[in-house]
């Protein structure tokens, strides 16, 4: 059976090589080429227990700090665009106790298995993409705000997560690095099982695996569209002419809801885009952390990936907007002083800008949608998990294309995630 896989980021790639070791034949179409998008220079957690899903019920605490504070981690322009307010608007609608309740248990089941898969591939082949395991501290400045995340983290234990509330010394005797941070923590949740890599040259090492085994690569390919013929898809157009395959799996990342409207399918995935910092870090400096680290007050992640670090965060709803606001990096470069002071070269920080393909609820939108031929299947809307997640995700597409069944999701099933 010949599977074609639209777009070559982390869900695509992961998707191919589920399917390429278990005897699919494969062909990979980007635009570009692999991990050229969101899936570029991500924030590298794999955070398999912290799934927190954005849309939650104390957003509305905070909503107006996060319209109107200058120095707010979210950012909204409001565009003549009816996808951005639809969206804007279910994604308020989602933010309620008993969907992110079912967001959480639905994300944690995703990542156990991402994980398994993950680790199963680290296991198989020799992999150079920066992985560790050293987990991670997510820190609270406040009081109520780390109450909340304490009761977050009773639920994620109750579903089976390894996670502790831990003070602020204690955050410093995990991570020496936060020695002289302590006096702004007010505490922090310790996952010591918590995973990092680079995405990116997971990306490339997949690409190259693939490569090796006979995958078929169409980069600087645009897909401009589906040909169908009795319900079924036949082939997806390209700049450089049709593919024909057995199935096709649309992993298209934030370009999802395009696609989806050229079918006449509204897929509710938008664009929130974020920023990145890398730097290198002199190993003799031992003032940059080891282990990941999250600010939850600016929304921002600290991962080492070998001798370099990268800093990550905000969340904008600006559109298909790519370019990268120096106002922004300045942002994460001053958290980085401030909280890392000496942590490695901050004056020439490799600034990156990407599009999280974001759902209102936070899941993905795994398997066939109603509607579609019934031989497209979707693979999208991961969020700011997709790194996290894509592993299980394409392991959830396998069994589907497995299957000889009608290639259908359910809504209560543990891994099957519908916006
Ligand atoms: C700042 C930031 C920090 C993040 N941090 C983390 C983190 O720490 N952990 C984590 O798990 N996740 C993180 N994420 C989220 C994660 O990066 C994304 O969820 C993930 O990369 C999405 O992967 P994807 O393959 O779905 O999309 P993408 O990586 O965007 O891939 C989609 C691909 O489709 C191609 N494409 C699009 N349209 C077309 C077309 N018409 N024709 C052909 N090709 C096309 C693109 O070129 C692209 O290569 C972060 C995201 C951001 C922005």
């Amino acid at each position: 059976m010949h599977v074609c896989i639209l777009g070559a980021g982390i869900a695509g790639l992961a998707t191919a090589w589920q399917l390429h070791r278990a005897g699919f034949e494969v062909t990979v179409i980007d635009r570009a080429g692999a991990g050229a998008g969101a899936s570029g220079a991500n924030g590298a957690q794999l955070s398999y227990a912290y799934v927190q899903p954005l849309a939650d019920p104390s957003l509305w605490r905070h909503l107006p700090k996060l319209l109107f504070a200058k120095a707010s981690p979210f950012h909204l322009r409001l565009q003549l665009d009816p996808q951005q307010w639809a969206w804007g608007l279910q994604f308020l609608a989602a933010c309620r106790s008993s969907v992110s309740r079912e967001t959480t248990v639905q994300l944690l089941a995703l990542a156990a298995r991402s994980r398994i898969a993950f680790e199963r591939l680290l296991s198989e082949e020799r992999l150079d993409c920066d992985f560790s395991s050293t987990g991670k501290l997510v820190l609270y400045g406040d009081t109520p705000s780390f109450g909340a995340a304490r009761r977050q983290m009773a639920l994620q234990r109750g579903l089976g997560s390894v996670q502790h509330a831990v003070t602020a010394s204690e955050c410093a005797a995990i991570e020496p690095a936060l020695a002289r941070h302590v006096p702004h923590i007010a505490g922090a949740i310790h996952t010591p099982g918590e995973c990092a890599a680079d995405c990116f040259k997971v990306c490339q090492e997949l690409q190259r695996l693939l490569v090796a085994g006979g995958v078929q690569f169409l980069f600087n390919t645009e897909v401009t569209a589906m040909e169908q013929r009795a319900g079924r898809a036949v082939a997806t157009h390209t700049s450089h002419g049709p593919v024909y395959a057995d199935a096709f799996v649309a992993a298209l990342g934030s370009a999802s809801g395009g696609f989806g409207r050229r079918l006449g399918l509204d897929l509710p995935v938008y664009p929130l885009k974020g920023y990145s910092i890398t730097l290198p870090v002199a190993s003799d400096w031992g003032a940059a952390p080891r282990v990941n680290v999250t600010d939850a007050a600016r929304k921002m992640v600290f991962a080492r990936i070998g001798s370099r670090l990268r800093v990550a965060g905000m969340a904008e709803l600006v559109g298909h907007n790519t370019a990268i606001a120096p106002d922004r990096i300045d942002a994460l470069v001053q958290a980085t002083r401030e909280i890392f002071p000496q942590c490695g070269d901050l004056d020439a920080p490799v600034p990156w800008a990407g599009l999280r393909p974001a759902t209102p609820t936070g899941r993905p939108i795994l398997g066939r949608r109603p509607g579609t031929p019934e031989n497209l299947l979707f693979n999208t809307g991961h969020g700011a998990l997709g790194f996290t997640l894509a592993f299980g995700s394409a392991v959830h597409i396998l069994e589907l294309l497995q299957a000889a069944r009608p290639l259908t999701i359910s809504a209560a099933g543990p891994v099957s995630c519908s916006a």
